[in-house]
């Protein structure tokens, strides 16, 4: 038997990170915890690093690591600090395989890391292939990385392509992608209630448990349109190319339609510990912990159109991803301020998409040629969406 793949966990404290821990514990003999990361929860990392005796464990400042260095083995976990600390272990040496599970614009630049050092790296972090899609392709490809895509819809995707698919949709006989959604917990709420949802009640997803940011965009639905972008970037398709419907079940994770007219579709639990096991095994199938899917119990497949009046986020997904350039990083950037400024009670609900859409007329689409132009048009919405938000608080 081959050795333990040795596993670099970015994000390690989040709901994917222990969700991959969870499917990576259950298969010692495959897989061996190597590096961890944390931002804020350092009490969280420290018992995960005296449960798996991880080499690496990275903190976001050295005040956390002095903390964390009282309290992990001596001699087993060396603790490193930031941004070059990520960067470090997701490009190791030793390092076989990366989740890049860090939520929005941070994940980036270790993520990108990763790619760049020709890792299997498993992506959760889609905010990073929607800011800078064409850079983190060109590095996958040039580095020969293996990209496993994590959100459930694009692993199922994935799951519904031919094993010999290198990017061409078309030469694969691919007419459309149908990535399902679930419309969230405000699909059917009056829009006169909309107006004074709650951070806990945007975060009170009726199928998944998420991080909180990541609930809130499928609230608002921005999520589907970061994973419209998202799907444009992993199979190479057009815009028109990329349907949405909304199916409130969760349990077709997404579709594929063929020009013979037949649509495979991947079916299961809203369960993330799926795509995870799925994309950790590849090609081969291991145990999730995850239970039958039970179709009898569940009865009932409901598939609707997605109601683009109620969630203008899909439009501005759309926009971006034809205007390219900087665009989608902008839209972005600007999500992550009002989704941020929201969980604060600064900002209203329907104020999240409104705040993107001015900061996209304001900045427009600007070329993008390589990572500083994607760092700038960070910078530069984040500036601009922070005075939107001002004018517009409640
Ligand atoms: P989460 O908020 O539960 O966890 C985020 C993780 O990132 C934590 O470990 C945190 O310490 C770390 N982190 C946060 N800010 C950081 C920073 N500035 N620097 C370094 N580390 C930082 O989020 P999540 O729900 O696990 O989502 C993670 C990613 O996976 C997101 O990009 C999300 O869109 C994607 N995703 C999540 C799900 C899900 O079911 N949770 C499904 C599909 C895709
Ligand atoms: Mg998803």
């Amino acid at each position: 038997m081959t050795r333990p793949q040795n596993l670099c966990i970015l994000g390690a404290t989040g709901s994917i990170g222990l969700n991959t821990l969870d499917v990576a514990a259950r298969h010692p003999q495959r897989f061996r915890i190597f590096a961890l990361s944390a931002n804020e929860r350092i009490d969280e990392l420290a018992q995960l690093c005296q449960r798996h005796e991880p080499r690496y464990a990275v903190v976001a400042q050295a005040a956390q690591a002095d903390a964390l260095a009282r309290r992990v083995k001596p001699g087993v976990t060396e603790i490193l600090i930031g941004q070059q600390g990520l960067e470090r272990i997701a490009a190791h040496e030793e390092t076989d395989c990366v989740m890049a599970a860090i939520v929005g614009a941070a994940g980036l630049v270790p993520t990108l890391a990763a790619a760049r050092a020709g890792k299997k790296l498993l992506l959760a972090n889609k905010e990073a292939l929607v800011m800078a899609g064409p850079i983190f392709m060109h590095a996958v490809r040039t580095h020969h990385a293996t990209l496993l895509p994590i959100d459930s819809e694009h692993n199922a995707v994935f799951q519904c392509l031919p094993d010999s698919f290198r990017g061409d949709l078309g030469g694969h006989g691919v007419r459309r992608v149908l990535l399902t959604a679930s419309g969230g917990p405000f699909r059917n709420t009056p829009l006169e209630r909309l107006r004074h949802v709650t951070p806990d009640e945007a975060c009170a997803h009726p199928n998944w448990v998420m991080g909180r940011k990541i609930s809130v965009d499928s609230a608002t639905m921005m999520n589907k349109a970061l994973e419209i972008i998202e799907a444009h970037w992993l199979f190479g398709a057009a815009p028109e190319q990329i349907e949405v419907v909304v199916h409130p079940q969760s349990v077709v994770h997404s579709m594929v339609e063929y020009a013979d007219g037949s649509v495979i579709a991947q079916l299961g639990n809203p369960d993330m510990r799926t795509p995870i096991a799925h994309a950790l095994a590849y090609p081969e199938r291991i145990e999730a912990g995850v239970g039958a899917l039970d179709l009898f119990r569940i009865g009932q497949l409901d598939f609707v159109a997605p109601d683009f009046e109620r969630f203008p986020a899909l439009r501005l997904g759309y926009r971006a991803l034809r205007e390219g350039g900087t665009s989608p990083a902008t839209l972005n950037a600007a999500n992550e301020v009002a989704v941020s400024a929201f969980l604060d009670g600064r900002l209203p609900f329907l104020a999240i998409t409104a705040v993107i859409e001015a900061v996209m007329d304001e900045l427009g689409p600007r070329p993008l040629a390589g990572l500083d132009d994607v760092l700038g048009a960070d910078a530069a919405a984040r500036r601009q969406a922070g005075m939107q938000v001002g004018a517009m608080t409640v």
